[in-house]
């Protein structure tokens, strides 16, 4: 990391001597701001961008936290909204309108799926999907009309890895926008401007809050950009964080570095206890020597977090429900980045009377390794292995 850590999450932005030298900065639970005189109001109606006016637009709460994500991220700004999925139509609505064509990856989050195939049509954008990771794939399903890649890399059920430098420069070349979901590694661990893309995407419900009390979502990019968006979609659709939640967010910041460590270790420390158990055909690990994704993973990656899959080896779905329901320290639920581990199987959302072709596996089950001590995790994982490979349930 090429920055200071510690003084984006402890000191920017912070103004203690302006509030009393509160420690933790100050909730502007307020929604609308007033003005000495007209003339000042008048002055900042004139720059919403600059001035606190309506919390629609800037709060001052919110502008603290934004400051600190866009640090992260090496962006000159970031946006903050209601929640990732709010982030991402946002990002894609401003840069398409009626004729356009969009080249997304090939199993994004799933809410991303429902706007390519139903919403985006509606507007006469049209979807393509790159068969895999490369510039070649991309380049295949590129047309004229192509205005924006949608990226995201791993993505945060399979893990596929996408060559984020190569294709960020093929959409160079022919002037496409370049969106990137980085919910999965967070700034800590990769830095997709640094590689090329124009706008990265979070849902910060994940890590970035960190504590699962919080839906919230960031779209980090230059100034021009942001400013832009800003001033037309940001304000006019109006899926803004609220700034209690922005200061849940800047409480969760502060321990971000320990509490993806330690995520991570734990996914590690699991994933090496399990290699190579009979109950387990795959893992699927951007950090597993066994993945496809492995060698680009290390190059554009600093680490994986504490999210992964395995591929249960079973052709019985009841192996897969005995395996969840024996996990003690895994909730069932969806969602990641907390405190809390948890098991979501794919078997939970997956259609029997359809083809296989499209969907995730049912053998497939995503955990995600919390943050309790890693022995816990690791003799939990194993005993619900254990269970299902003697068949006793
Ligand atoms: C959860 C998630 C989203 C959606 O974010 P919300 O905050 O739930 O709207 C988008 N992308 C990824 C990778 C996610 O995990």
């Amino acid at each position: 990391m090429d920055y200071n850590l510690s003084d984006i999450l402890m000191g920017l932005g912070e103004e203690r001597e302006s509030y009393a030298g509160a420690v933790a900065p100050p909730l502007f639970q307020t929604s609308n701001f007033s003005f000495a005189d007209t003339q000042k109001m008048r002055e900042a109606l004139q720059d919403e961008y600059q001035h606190s006016i309506y919390s629609r637009g800037k709060n001052p709460t919110v502008a603290l936290l934004r400051q600190k994500l866009a640090a992260l991220e090496g962006a000159d700004d970031a946006l903050v909204f209601s929640s990732g999925c709010a982030a991402i139509t946002t990002a894609l609505l401003s840069h398409l309108k009626a004729g356009d064509h969009m080249v997304c990856i090939r199993k994004p989050y799933s809410w991303v799926t429902y706007l390519c195939e139903h919403i985006l049509p509606r507007y006469q954008i049209s979807v393509s999907y790159a068969k895999e990771g490369t510039v070649a794939a991309y380049e295949a399903v590129t047309r004229p009309e192509t205005r924006l890649y949608y990226l995201e890399s791993p993505n945060t059920f399979t893990f596929e890895i996408t060559d984020i430098a190569g294709v960020a420069t093929l959409a160079r070349s022919r002037d496409i926008v370049t969106v990137i979901d980085n919910s999965y590694s967070t700034p800590l661990y990769q830095q997709p401007l640094a590689l090329g893309v124009d706008l990265v995407v979070h849902s910060a419900s994940k890590y970035l809050a960190g504590h699962s009390d919080v839906v919230a979502g960031v779209l980090a990019g230059n100034n021009a950009m942001i400013r832009r968006i800003y001033h037309s979609e940001y304000l006019a659709f109006g899926a803004v964080i609220q700034p209690f939640e922005a200061w849940l967010m800047l409480r969760g910041l502060r321990t971000l570095h320990l509490r993806l460590e330690q995520s991570s270790r734990n996914a590690q420390a699991v994933i090496q206890a399990i290699d190579g158990h009979p109950a387990v055909r795959r893992i699927l690990y951007p950090f597993h020597p066994s993945f496809e994704g492995y060698a680009l993973a290390h190059q554009q990656m600093k680490n994986a977090s504490g999210l992964f899959s395995i591929e249960l080896n079973t052709d019985d779905p009841a192996y897969v429900v005995a395996f969840a329901n024996h996990l003690k320290y895994f909730l069932k639920a969806v969602s990641w980045g907390g405190f809390e581990s948890l098991v979501f199987p794919a078997y939970t959302f997956y259609r029997f009377d359809q083809p296989p072709e499209n969907q995730i596996s049912w053998k497939i089950v995503r955990l995600y390794c919390g943050l309790e001590q890693s022995m816990v995790l690791v003799n939990d994982v194993l005993n619900a292995l254990n269970h299902i490979s003697h068949g006793r349930f």
